[in-house]
């Protein structure tokens, strides 16, 4: 049979330990592959490539397709940017999937109940497009960017992985009640793309419940799609459910790329001392191999694992630190097994996954109408509120706009309401709306109102307040009519 060559990036700390087992395993089960070793993070920074990720890798990777990836640190002093992220953003590998399941041998206070999830995280946007700024010298602003497209794409795949595995429930865990638009977005294309799964069941659940009910009835999950950062904080309270760190198996999934590597990261507490497990890069080597149509050697080397955790008291000092076998002995092991069958395992059904198709062409969202009928003025200042109030209605005396409303921190404290007395800043969101309830706010009003603002008050940011097809596109403040 012909090879099909992966790129491996051993990675740092823990990384060649764990990468190496991996390959030692995926060696021995016969599996027709190669490798192509290439270099990430920590020496790459050390080189004085502040990306982290060389071309020669980039390249390896483009046309490999894809990767077996070993644990990349940051170090601090030698580059900005995340390795990490520098790899997913550039293969836009949008979605990162986590299996959660209890493995027979490994006890936790869970134990016998049957886990068994995936956690579909959105991987590329959200918190994490990184973009910041600081407003005033006292208030930071990250903006939260979640597009049609991304949650489409997430949302399909989070289905199509259902469908693939046999699995009945998609829950969609998002904070929609608190950020209507953002998170809203995810849950809205999440509830229109479910009636192409007729014979999946869709629910939608509040993120901080999900984490309450992933402790309480972690069994009653199935497939959990989610944004970002949702999805960065319950997938390692899931992998917690069922034994840590250690034993937890991800990848990375683009319409072109997709690379494969456990949960944890380079834990250079242990680096180099042999007793780091290497499960969760072998659970993640079994993830690849399927995802390269080899379901054989994928089941046999998940058989050998699962039994050598289940059947032997062989395991890594992290499952047992009382009779702890180095990471060499428990590879030695799980190749000894290979060819075996676990008790009490049964190896999901595994179809390949239909990647879903959308458009590569940018996102046009089109909508018949759109007006701006209104601009928020950021401002920073040391008045107070009602200071500040005034002296912005006398200053738009004669514009289109007038001051509906100032907020400070998302409370409306202009006008005041009742006996509030919030704590405030010196960031001022003033909510400038258009006189003519009809017209639709012109770039030169708006100019011309800024112009005047300027020279008596310290604008940093404006933010054009629209309607698409009758439909507000901005949330209010908090006391906001
Ligand atoms: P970590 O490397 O995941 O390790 C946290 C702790 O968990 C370790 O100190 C170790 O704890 C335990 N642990 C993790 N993996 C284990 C394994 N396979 N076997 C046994 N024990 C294991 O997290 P961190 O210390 O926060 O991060 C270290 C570096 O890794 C940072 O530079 C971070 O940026 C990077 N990182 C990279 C990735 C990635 O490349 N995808 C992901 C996460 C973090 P004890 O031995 O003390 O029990």
């Amino acid at each position: 049979m012909l090879k099909k060559t992966i790129t491996l990036i051993e990675g740092d700390g823990v990384g060649p330990e764990v990468t190496g087992a991996a390959r030692r395993i995926i060696e021995a089960s016969g599996a027709p592959v190669e490798w192509e070793i290439c270099l990430a993070g920590a020496k790459v920074f050390k080189m004085g490539d502040s990306s982290g990720v060389p071309e020669e890798t980039i390249n390896s990777i483009k046309r490999n397709k894809v990767a077996l990836k070993g644990p990349l640190e940051t170090p601090v002093g030698f580059g900005e940017k995340s390795a990490n992220v520098t790899i997913r953003k550039l293969f836009e590998t949008y979605a990162n999937v986590r299996p959660v399941r209890e493995i027979p041998g490994i006890q936790t206070p869970f134990s016998g109940r049957h886990i068994d999830m995936v956690i579909v995280r959105e991987n590329v946007e959200d918190l994490y497009a990184g973009i910041e700024y600081m407003q005033t010298p006292g208030v930071a602003q990250g903006l939260k960017i979640i597009t049609r497209k991304g949650c489409e794409k997430i949302a399909r795949y989070a289905f199509e992985l259902a469908r693939a595995e046999g699995r009945k429930l998609v829950h969609c865990a998002t904070k929609s009640n608190i950020m209507k638009l953002t998170e809203g977005l995810l849950k809205k294309t999440f509830e229109e793309v479910a009636k192409d799964y007729p014979e999946i069941e869709a629910k939608h659940i509040i993120i901080d419940n999900c984490a309450h009910q992933l402790v309480i009835k972690p069994e009653a999950f199935d497939v959990i799609v989610t944004t970002n950062l949702n999805g960065d904080i319950i997938s390692d309270l899931a992998s917690g459910l069922v034994g840590g760190l250690g034993i937890a198996p991800g990848s990375n999934i683009g319409d072109e790329v997709a690379i494969f590597e456990a949960v944890h990261g380079s834990a250079p507490d242990i680096a180099g001392k042999g007793i780091v497990n290497p499960t969760a890069v072998i659970l993640s080597s079994v993830l690849m191999l399927r995802h390269m149509g080899l379901f054989d050697y994928a089941n046999k080397i998940e058989e050998a694992l699962v039994y050598t955790l289940g059947e032997t008291n062989i395991k890594t000092s992290d499952l047992d630190p009382k009779n702890p076998v180095s990471t060499t002995e428990f590879t030695d092991e799980v190749i000894k097994n290979l060819g075996k069958k676990a008790k009490d395992w049964e190896i999901r059904s595994c179809k390949p996954i239909k990647m879903p198709v959308v458009d590569k062409n940018p996102d046009m969202v089109k909508v018949e109408n759109r007006r701006v009928v209104g601009a928020d003025i950021f401002i920073e200042s040391d008045l107070d509120a009602n200071a500040l109030g005034k002296s912005l209605d006398e200053i738009s005396l004669d514009s289109t706009l007038s001051l509906k409303m100032i907020s400070n921190r998302g409370v409306q404290v202009y006008p005041q309401i009742a006996d509030q007395k919030p704590d405030v800043v010196d960031h001022w969101r003033c909510r400038f709306t258009l006189d003519d309830v009809k017209g639709c706010l012109q770039d030169i009003d708006l100019a011309s109102l800024m112009a005047k603002i300027g020279t008596a008050h310290r604008w940093m940011h404006v933010e054009k307040l629209k309607e698409f097809d009758g439909h507000s596109g901005f949330t209010k403040a908090q006391g906001e009519n």
